[in-house]
């Protein structure tokens, strides 16, 4: 028994952990999308982010090499900042997260965090400093709380309980009457796309990263849920460094600075309020998007 039990035991980490990182990477970006290979470094050191300033150094990129995707794109979001890249379907808002997440290398200019370049550090160390809220939370038939902690084999219940409040979906678990043990997925109880969305982002703080990086994190949601979770959002995002790519423009109006891109470059940027006043192009997507949500 045991010469079986254990072996098994061992795959079944190693299968956790392969399945863990696919996950997280998949829950990101496409998961038939393939990420061309990049490595680390000989003896690259970990990451060290003290603030969490992320820099974008007129970055360029395509996926091929005739293809430019990104002609030049440089962004500065300041230690505990939250910066909103907008712009149209194609414009190269979620090549920028999958750039920085490192899952392509860039092909001119750099990407450093705290003034590292991510391209000289291990990306485990750049993968744990960065938390990644997407679209679509996968969620295993387990119990809520396993879901919650997925991937911090070590939270106890106390964090689990502070990562669930700080999502706002706390009240919601022990409101149901097994609590935090009640299965979820598909052989359990049935969430909403809101609720998942919840755990997901619950998932994400319990890895307290000092970086966020949410892509379209709210675009499958009606717009009473989005407000919902965009409060949980903002608090999520206190005191860490948040990139936030998104369509709906409603959700993006806080942040401290907004980019605006449009075929592989920026072509406005500043706060809410400036570039209303500047009647630009930000101004006329706003206004395309508020006729929108009168007429919904
Ligand atoms: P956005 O998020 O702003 O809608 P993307 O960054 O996803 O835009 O895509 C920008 C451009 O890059 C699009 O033209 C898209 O077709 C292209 N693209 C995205 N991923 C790949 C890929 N893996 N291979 C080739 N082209 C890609
Ligand atoms: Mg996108």
């Amino acid at each position: 028994m045991i010469q079986i039990t254990m072996p098994l035991n061992f795959l079944g980490t190693v299968y956790r952990e392969i399945r863990q990182s696919l996950v997280d990477m998949g829950e990101m970006f496409d998961l038939l999308e393939q990420p061309a290979e990049v490595s680390d470094k000989p003896n690259a050191p970990a990451l060290n982010v003290s603030g969490g300033v992320v820099e974008l150094g007129n970055v360029v990129f395509g996926y091929e090499a005739e293809r430019p995707i990104l002609k030049g794109v440089s962004v500065t979001v300041n230690a505990g900042e939250t910066v909103a890249l907008v712009g149209p379907s194609g414009s190269g808002k979620s090549t920028i997260g999958r750039l920085l997440f490192r899952f392509y290398d860039v092909k001119g200019g750099a990407i450093k965090i705290d003034g590292q370049d991510i391209r000289d550090v291990t990306q485990e160390s750049l993968h744990k400093s960065i938390g990644v809220v997407p679209q679509d939370t996968v969620l295993f038939n387990d119990t809520i709380r396993y879901n919650i902690a997925y991937g911090r084999a070590d939270a106890t219940e106390a964090d689990i309980v502070e990562a669930a409040q700080a999502a706002q979906i706390h009240d919601f678990i022990v409101s149901l009457p097994d609590g935090y043990d009640t299965t979820v997925g598909e052989r359990g109880l049935k969430l909403s796309g809101g609720e998942k969305q919840r755990v997901g982002i619950a998932r994400t703080l319990l890895k307290n990263p000092p970086i966020l990086l949410l892509d379209e994190a709210t675009s499958a949601l009606d717009t009473e849920t989005e407000q919902g979770i965009q409060s949980a959002l903002a608090r999520a995002g206190e005191g860490r460094t948040v990139l936030t790519i998104a369509h709906r423009l409603s959700t993006v109006a806080d942040a401290d600075k907004i980019i605006v891109l449009e075929a592989g470059e920026i072509v406005e940027s500043g706060t809410h309020d400036n570039l209303l006043a500047k009647g630009g192009r930000y101004a006329s997507l706003w206004a395309r998007q508020a006729a929108d949500r009168n007429a919904a």
